[in-house]
């Protein structure tokens, strides 16, 4: 049975590339409109607007709002709800990465990890449950990460971040049990992306490895299919979630990472 969001509003953060782009997508495919976030050059990001209106016959705004900024976040589920008369889905992706041991992470990483990656879900959920409670349905996805479930070394903001966002979506999902609103999040492992696949050919050359040992040895050394989740499988999951099958799914935090969190 396919997912019908005909008439509904997605707002997707992080939507200007990677997994938030597949989502947005995806939603639109499946008649949604949709509010697209995140940064990058002005013309690409009016490209992929326009893309997304005249491949799919709905229709998409864009809101620059910095996922750093509670007041900004606010506007942008304003903006949608403005926009198209509602906010039906929200889907908090927008998301950073830093790396360091933890005596010599930089204080203002720390701050942009946990705002970005955690607290704009936050005021995201704050802003757009009054109408989604009002209207009497709704959905918030949340993208995790297998860093939801299990650590790294050097990834302590991010770990936190995501551990954090879990316990977010339970208590958030709890609350709205009754109002016909899930609330649940994603837990990808490595997904191909841009942003990894630009890491390959640096890494051949300062370890001097082939292009396959890079994919198996490092990237994908903590994911026992040792094949990459792509960003369609996972806007397919967030897609599922939205239809009334996934209507009794709320709480959860569901893995789509090859094995990783199973060892
Ligand atoms: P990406 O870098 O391709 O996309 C990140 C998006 O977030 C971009 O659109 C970017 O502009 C936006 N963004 C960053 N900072 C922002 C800010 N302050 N305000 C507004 N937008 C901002 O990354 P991705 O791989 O698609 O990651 C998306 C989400 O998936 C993140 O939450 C990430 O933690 C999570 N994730 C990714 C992987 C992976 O392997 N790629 C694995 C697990 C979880």
């Amino acid at each position: 049975m396919t997912t019908n969001l005909a008439g509904k509003t997605a707002v997707v953060t992080g939507s200007t590339s990677g997994i938030g782009l597949a989502i947005a997508r995806g939603f639109a495919g499946a008649g949604a409109n949709i509010v697209i976030n995140g940064f990058g050059n002005a013309a690409d990001i009016e490209k992929e607007r326009t893309a997304i209106e005249s491949d799919f016959k709905v229709k998409a705004v864009y809101s620059p709002a910095d996922m750093s900024k509670g007041a900004e976040i606010a506007e942008m589920i304003a903006l949608g709800e403005k926009s198209f008369g509602s906010v039906d889905v929200l889907v908090n992706n927008a998301g950073i990465q830093f790396v360091s041991p933890i005596e010599e992470f930089p204080i203002e990483k720390w701050e942009a990890i946990i705002a970005i990656n955690l607290s704009s879900a936050f005021y995201a959920i704050r802003a757009a449950v009054p109408g989604m409670k009002k209207r009497g349905w709704g959905r918030i996805i949340n993208t995790a990460s297998a860093h939801s479930l299990v650590a790294s070394p050097f990834k302590s903001a991010y770990v936190s971040a995501k551990h954090g966002i879990a316990g977010l979506t339970k208590t958030v999902a709890l609350e709205l049990a009754t109002h016909k609103i899930t609330c649940n999040c994603i837990s990808p492992g490595y997904v191909w992306t841009p942003l990894v696949e630009k890491q390959i050919p640096d890494t051949m050359k300062a370890r001097n490895l082939t292009r396959e040992q890079v994919i198996n040895d490092v990237l994908l050394d903590a994911q026992p299919t040792k094949e990459f989740v792509t960003v369609d499988q996972v806007a397919a999951l967030a897609l599922f979630l939205c239809s009334d099958n996934a209507a009794q799914i709320t709480g959860s935090n569901i893995s789509i990472d090859g094995g990783w969190t199973a060892e």
